[in-house]
């Protein structure tokens, strides 16, 4: 694990190791280096270290539906049903054992009926919004979308309408996680454990937004800086926020 390479050279880290590479480069390092699913590293005769066979299912946040503006609007607003908790899993996994080589990346974006449920349902939401008097007193409909070409082929909205709607306009909002879960020892998904240590390796931690056992409702970049503070913390065997805690308490 965690050798450098660098000018045709490779360097060896004598003490601990920190990754830090997020929800892509961390599971693809990990599985570089031997930890991972079993039967996706044995078809690249990749030398197991340890079998970790959720390593690498990932999850999307906010796979949300665009509007389209028309040009010549001067004001306007925009509604944006989004699936904060998607079901749907994604997956990364090695292209070959060539570390310069990207991994395969399949987001599997609204795999999950369920997703798709919710979108259609927050997409009616909207619509009756819209057709609210409040509303129509500002100019609104619902009718953005009639005579959308790409769905000329369904009947106006039913339920075909919809998901066509949806497959074409859904779209991600750059928040995916939870590619090596933290969680307890008894976790059989879990990659790292609750001080961010691989599970079944000594002296390797991996602190970045992969580490999220779940994609959370808000933003993602707050809390992963919250995710490294907390592991410079766990690393020094200091409490540094100790004081605001008991502040707040
Ligand atoms: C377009 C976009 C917009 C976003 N907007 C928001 C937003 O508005 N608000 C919000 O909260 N979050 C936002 N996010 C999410 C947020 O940026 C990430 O959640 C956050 O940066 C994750 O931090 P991280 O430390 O896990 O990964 P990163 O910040 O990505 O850091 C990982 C680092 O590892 C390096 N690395 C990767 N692989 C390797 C390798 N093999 N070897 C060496 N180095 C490697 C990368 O170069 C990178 O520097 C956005 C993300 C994107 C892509």
């Amino acid at each position: 694990m965690a050798s450098f390479i660098g000018a045709n050279r490779h360097y060896w880290p004598r003490g601990k190791v920190l990754g830090g590479s997020s929800v892509i480069g961390s599971p693809h390092i990990l599985m570089l280096s031997g930890i991972g699913p079993q039967k996706h590293l044995e078809s690249l005769s990749v030398n197991i270290i340890i079998t970790q066979p959720n390593l690498a299912l990932f999850r999307l946040n906010d796979t949300f539906v665009r509007n389209v503006f028309k040009k010549g609007f001067k004001k306007g607003f925009t509604l944006i049903p989004i699936v904060l908790h998607p079901r749907s899993r994604g997956t990364i996994t090695l292209k070959s054992t060539d570390p310069f080589d990207y991994p395969n990346i399949d987001p599997n974006y609204l795999d999950h009926t369920k997703d798709m449920e919710v979108l259609k349902r927050a997409i009616k939401i909207s619509e009756k919004l819209l057709e609210t008097d409040s509303f129509k007193q500002i100019g609104t409909h619902s009718d953005t979308y009639k005579n959308a070409v790409f769905c000329a082929m369904h009947e106006y909205k039913s339920n075909a309408f919809y998901e066509c709607l949806i497959t074409n306009l859904a779209h991600t909002a750059y928040h995916p996680t939870s590619s090596c879960k933290i969680g307890s020892d008894t976790d059989p998904e879990a990659v790292v454990d609750p001080a961010l240590k691989v599970k079944g390796i000594e002296g390797l931690r991996v602190a970045d937004v992969s580490i999220m056992p779940k994609v959370i409702s808000g933003n993602i970049n707050a809390p992963t800086i919250m995710i490294a503070e907390q592991a410079a913390d766990m690393i020094r065997g200091i409490d540094s926020v100790k004081n605001i805690r008991r502040r707040s308490s």
